[in-house]
């Protein structure tokens, strides 16, 4: 069992990196990677120790955009004090902050004052997200429930849907690879892309340096699964596996992929 694709508290996951890895390797997951929001504080602190059952390697899930889409790639196995990566991310972090404060002041306009220090309080020190904005949201009693202030104010579209703010596919990977990271382009059927237009993407993305597409996220729906493993072939690329495990959801996936049936010399963990 692998898992490159899991978030702790240190963004927008609710175990901290501690519970995270005791519970993988409770699990049987041998290899794993802490892929938080823009940020390595939590695989940082946890790195040193790691159950021994457990290989933790370093990542990461960075926010970047293609055109006008935003899009998310996974760093794998990079130096996590690389020059060009932590200056990466110390932009992201500025971003998230900058982004934040727009997304409250969208917030206010629709009637829910004071919602950057409301969200910066669930939010404890984390990168900032999102997420940290919806619980404050329910906490806070604007709508009932996380999935709604997605839907009338934080999703795709919605006034807190700020456009246009992260760095580009090609920066995003180039820092990756050039930390000596493997770059994977995450969830490819979550941007809703036309079939031609995910070659475009899956084409930029690995002109850009990227390796792998993530064949396996969370729960894939029947089907998803065939359509990514025949552009991998068609593209000449390798596969990822992750569970995006966030929390315990009844919709979510839990910790860990069986990679036992995927073909030899196609796994990025052969490399890793
Ligand atoms: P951000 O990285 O701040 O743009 O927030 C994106 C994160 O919000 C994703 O990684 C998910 O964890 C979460 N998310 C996105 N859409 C939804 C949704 N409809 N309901 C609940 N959480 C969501
Ligand atoms: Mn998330
Ligand atoms: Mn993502
Ligand atoms: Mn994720």
């Amino acid at each position: 069992m692998i898992d490159f694709h899991t978030h702790s508290a240190a963004s927008d996951g609710a175990l901290t990196p501690r519970d995270l890895v005791d519970r993988a390797a409770r699990e049987g997951v041998r290899r794993m990677a802490i892929t938080d929001h823009d940020t390595i504080a939590g695989y940082l602190s946890i790195r040193q120790s790691v159950p021994s059952a457990l290989e933790l390697i370093s990542g990461v899930e960075l926010s970047c955009q293609w055109g006008r889409v935003g899009i998310h790639v996974v760093g794998l196995g990079f130096d996590p004090s690389a020059p060009v990566l932590v200056q990466h991310l110390e932009e992201l972090d500025q971003a998230r902050r900058d982004r934040a404060a727009k997304i409250a002041h969208k917030l206010d306009r629709n009637g829910m004052p004071d919602a950057l220090e409301g969200a910066m309080a669930v939010a404890a020190g984390a990168q900032i997200g999102r997420p940290h904005f919806a619980q404050w949201m329910v906490l806070a009693g604007h709508v009932d429930s996380e999935e709604m202030a997605f839907k009338r104010f934080l999703g795709r579209g919605k006034p807190g849907d700020i456009s246009l703010l992260w760095p580009s596919l090609d920066d995003t990977v180039a820092a990756i690879t050039t930390a000596g990271g493997v770059a994977v382009l995450a969830h490819p059927l979550e941007y809703k892309m036309t079939a031609t237009r995910l070659r475009a993407l899956t084409d930029a993305f690995r002109d850009a340096g990227g390796q792998a597409l993530e064949v396996i996220n969370g729960r894939p729906r029947p089907g998803d699964t065939d359509t990514l493993w025949r552009l991998v072939r068609d593209r000449g690329l390798q596969v990822s596996v992750g569970s995006d495990f966030h929390r315990d959801s009844p919709y979510g996936a839990g910790l860990g992929v069986d990679v036992s049936a995927i073909p030899e010399g196609t796994g990025v963990w052969e490399q890793l």
